[in-house]
């Protein structure tokens, strides 16, 4: 029903080349000030997609300053609750239809189970951080129990901006039993949201000290691309994804066609080697664009994590630092680490003009904003023709994440949330 997992300790001095002085003071204040509060995370994937990729570097993170923290995911053992959470995803990011009354009957009833388990293991703590519309009817099931005078946060992830109506009005009053709330974007809180629980905004954030984040030289880079079958002589855009709808990978195909047909030789990489255990649509959305590639040697589809020539977190970097330019041509996002994580490597990164990649891509500055695959491909061939502005763009963009989306900024929201909903200062 959950898991406990478990990381080596982490220290602070690893990320002081990552800090201000400001900063460090404050991230100490405020952990002085939650002293003897022990902290919670709970999501519903262990691995695959952002919310995982944030846990694991928070939770260590966090222990080091001195916070007990740790996290849990929950797993009901029912395939059919996460199609049902997948469906709410899709919902909530704007897709068309309605819950049923039966669908609605396996989210509760296995977050029921779930609460049923982690009340028998008497688990406590004094600040709950539930990620995600997966957990969002925990916090009523676990508020008695011990954990009455906890304080509950639900961190919303997703891209809110236009969501279907029926299925946000089934599920915001749920809102109601969490201490306060937590968004990536302004743009994403419910319209309507009563005053209580107050509103917090906290766009996520990248471990610059992981394996797919650490400096990589193109040459370290190339080994490995090429042992994945890519040609180190030849142009490469690359999109890092899950198999997802709101990712767009069928319109990632057409840019690269479009654009191929002025940069001969282009090559073509879909990276999704992290597939979500809460999320059973990828197969699908695979063979579309399988077929939508329709057999073109240079359209690499990356989907099985056995056989590579290096963890699936070092053949991240290894892509996002091999690729000329890097796409992420979602229709919907919520944040988008992979943005991030392209542009703290310096490559050129083009993206839908959409929810967290407005937010992270200054358009002709830091990055490329588009809203269609012809507009893409005009980038891609800009970037191409132009050594100069490829190394400018990049420059911007590493510094952008340098400055606003970096591990130690994004625990300070978090602990600054945590302290607000103690009731303990931290300052400003
Ligand atoms: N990811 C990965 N391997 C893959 C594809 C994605 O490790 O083959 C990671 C990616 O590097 C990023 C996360 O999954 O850290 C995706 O987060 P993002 O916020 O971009 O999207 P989400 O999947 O949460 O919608």
């Amino acid at each position: 029903m959950f898991e406990r997992l478990d990381y080596p300790s982490v220290s602070l001095d690893e990320y002081s080349p990552f800090m201000d002085a400001a900063q460090l003071a404050e991230l100490t204040g405020a952990a002085g000030a939650l002293a003897g509060q022990r902290v919670m995370h709970l999501n519903s994937t262990a691995a695959g997609g952002g919310v995982a990729e944030i846990l694991q570097s928070m939770v260590p993170f966090s222990n080091a300053l001195g916070i007990p923290t740790e996290r849990i995911v929950i797993n009901p053992g029912r395939p059919e609750f996460f199609q049902v959470t997948k469906k709410i995803h899709n919902l909530l990011q704007g897709a068309d239809g309605c819950l049923t009354p039966e669908e609605l009957a396996v989210y509760f009833g296995c977050i029921d189970a779930v609460a049923e388990a982690m009340e028998a293991a008497r688990l406590t703590a004094d600040v709950w951080f539930l990620h995600d519309p997966q957990l969002l009817p925990l916090a009523q099931r676990l508020r008695g129990n011990g954990n009455g005078k906890a304080a509950w946060i639900w961190i919303c992830h997703i891209d809110l901006t236009a969501p279907n109506a029926s299925a946000l009005a089934s599920l915001l009053p749920l809102q109601r039993d969490y201490d306060r709330l937590i968004f990536s974007l302004p743009e994403y809180v419910p319209a309507g949201l009563p005053a209580s629980p107050p509103v917090h905004l906290a766009p996520p954030a990248i471990d610059p000290l992981t394996a797919k984040n650490r400096p990589l030289s193109p040459e370290q880079a190339w080994d490995i691309v090429a042992a994945m079958g890519l040609d180190r002589r030849r142009p490469l855009i690359t999109q890092v994804s899950r198999f997802d709808l709101w990712k767009d990978p069928w319109g990632v195909v057409d840019a690269y066609r479009a654009a191929r047909r002025r940069i001969p030789g282009l090559q073509l990489a879909l990276l999704g080697l992290s597939q979500a255990a809460d999320d059973p649509e990828a197969l699908e959305v695979l063979s579309t664009v399988r077929q939508h590639a329709g057999g073109d040697p240079d359209v690499h589809l990356f989907y099985d994590p056995s056989g590579l020539p290096a963890s699936i977190d070092l053949v991240v970097n290894a892509f996002q630092v091999a690729s000329m330019a890097l796409l992420q041509k979602s229709t919907r996002e919520g944040f988008g680490l992979t943005v991030t994580e392209g542009m703290w490597k310096g490559t050129p990164m083009i993206g839908g003009n959409v929810g967290g990649i407005r937010l992270q891509i200054e358009d002709g500055s830091s990055g490329y904003l588009v809203s269609s695959p012809e507009e893409c491909a005009q980038r891609i061939i800009e970037l191409a023709e132009d050594d100069e502005r490829r190394a400018r763009v990049g420059q911007a963009a590493r510094e952008s994440v340098r400055r606003r989306f970096l591990l130690p900024r994004l625990a300070l929201d978090y602990l600054k949330v945590a302290a607000a909903s103690r009731g303990v200062g931290v300052g400003n």
